[in-house]
């Protein structure tokens, strides 16, 4: 059971679609997410590097001249630009972290002299060293440098370090322009926390979507499957529904090549391939059903049998495909009578049945005789030969008090009580 659920069509559906929308999704996940975090990083560092370069350029023209140690009294050490002592004047970088909350700080040689950066006191955290690996990556090699990781104080953070310059091209020190990292991985998270929730959704709606194409394509294949299961069980008049042969599609042109085999397969059983009239067992089924119907209406119904006279020397006079033709004229000119009174059937060899439904013996009997008079005047051609037969027939009214067999052997009856007395005639 468990097994033939996993090889049903909707299993395998899903399957198919489910699981590579799941991959799509958890595989964009993976990469947007590393791409916007790196284009993040990088913004950023485009980001603190012209801040960075900005802060220098208004130190030039605040303060113009090189950067320089001048001791001041007898102990403390001043950082100068130019001629002025730039030491503990906070007010440019204050300004840039208070508009850009980016804090800056200007190393001379490893030591922070002027930060933005405060300790948890609330104290900058001046005459500080930078870190060993920063000084030796970016102080002694001369090169700028991006961290994302970087460790200020108690705090982690984006930093952009580059060597700082006097106008002899000495490096006297380093400028640093920080963003906490808690800012930027937070955008970060936020952005690809909606990547997430956008591909969850998009996930959700496509694999809706497919779900509800496979049931609608399983509806359909169950409902074309119950139809052969009945017309296999020799339902031959069950009707498939409108919505599969409607469909336009492939579907559609299935249902109803279905229906067509469908009444292929009924007249194959109910027909006689030689007259195209129902056949013994139809005849049968058609008689009953009369039959039952004159039972519940108490309407009047007729049964006759008839049979081709000298049927045997026609055959033995014109071969048995005279006969053949002989049989078919019969049949046409049968049916043709029978439309709106009743059914015509073979018998069997030359015999046919005819049932009269809502009509007495007298008008069945009447019907029969103008039946009789057609056949007569009619010549069949086969081969440039005119072939005339005629026809004895036995009728009786049907009673519901009888079984059906007994009826048909009273109309039996009757078509011999005919033949004996000369055949060609409508015996009641
Ligand atoms: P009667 O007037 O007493 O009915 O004489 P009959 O010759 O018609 O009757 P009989 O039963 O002796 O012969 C019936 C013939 O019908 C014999 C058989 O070869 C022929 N027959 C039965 N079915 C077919 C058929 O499908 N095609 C042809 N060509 N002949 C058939
Ligand atoms: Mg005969
Ligand atoms: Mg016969």
């Amino acid at each position: 059971m468990e097994n033939n659920k996993r090889k049903s069509l909707k299993f395998i559906f899903l399957r198919m679609t489910i699981f590579p929308i799941l991959i799509l999704g958890i595989l964009i996940v993976i990469f947007s997410s590393g791409t916007f975090t790196k284009s993040m990083q990088t913004e950023v560092r485009s980001g603190l590097k012209n801040l960075a370069i900005s802060v220098l350029n208004t130190y030039d023209v605040a303060y113009p001249g090189d950067y320089a140690l001048q001791l001041q009294g007898e102990k403390a050490l001043q950082l100068i630009k130019g001629n002025q002592v730039i030491s503990g004047k906070y007010d440019i970088i204050d300004k840039i972290k208070k508009e850009t909350g980016i804090d800056i700080t200007i190393f001379y040689q490893d030591t922070r002299v002027l930060t933005t950066i405060e300790d948890e006191d609330g104290t900058r955290i001046i005459a500080t060293a930078a870190h060993p690996m920063i000084l030796r990556e970016v102080y002694d090699q001369k090169q700028e440098k991006f961290y994302n990781n970087a460790s200020i104080g108690s705090d982690e953070y984006f930093a952009y370090y580059a060597p700082l310059y006097n106008e002899d091209g000495t490096c006297v020190g380093m400028i640093a322009a920080a963003k906490p990292a808690d800012n930027v991985n937070a955008m970060i998270h936020r952005s690809v926390y909606l990547i997430f929730v956008l591909a969850v959704a998009a996930m959700v709606l496509t694999s809706l979507v497919s779900i509800g194409f496979t049931r609608r394509i399983v509806d359909i294949i169950q409902e074309i499957k119950s139809f052969l299961s009945s017309v296999e069980k020799g339902n031959l008049t069950s009707k498939l529904d409108d919505k599969v042969l409607n469909r336009p599609d492939e579907f559609g042109e299935m249902g109803r090549s279905i229906l067509h085999m469908q009444k292929a397969l009924r007249i194959l059983i109910e027909q006689d391939a030689l007259t195209k009239l129902y056949n013994r067992r139809s005849g049968e089924r058609k008689t009953k059903a009369i039959y039952e119907r004159a039972k519940k209406t108490g309407a009047p119904f007729s049964v006759s049998i008839g049979d081709i006279d000298f049927f045997k020397k026609v055959n033995d006079t014109y071969g048995h495909e005279a006969g053949d033709a002989i049989l078919k004229s019969v049949a046409k000119i049968l049916n043709q009578n029978m439309v709106g009174r009743g059914f015509a059937a073979r018998w069997g060899g030359e015999e046919f049945l005819l049932v009269y439904e809502n009509a007495t013996q007298k008008v069945a009997a009447e019907a029969l005789n103008d039946i009789l008079g057609h056949i007569r005047s009619t010549e069949v051609d086969y081969q440039d030969q005119k072939i005339k037969v005629t026809m004895t027939f036995g009728v009786v009214e049907g009673d519901c008090n009888k079984e059906i067999n007994v009826i048909l052997k009273e109309a039996d009856d009757k078509l011999y009580a005919g033949k004996s007395s000369g055949r060609n005639c409508v015996m009641d």
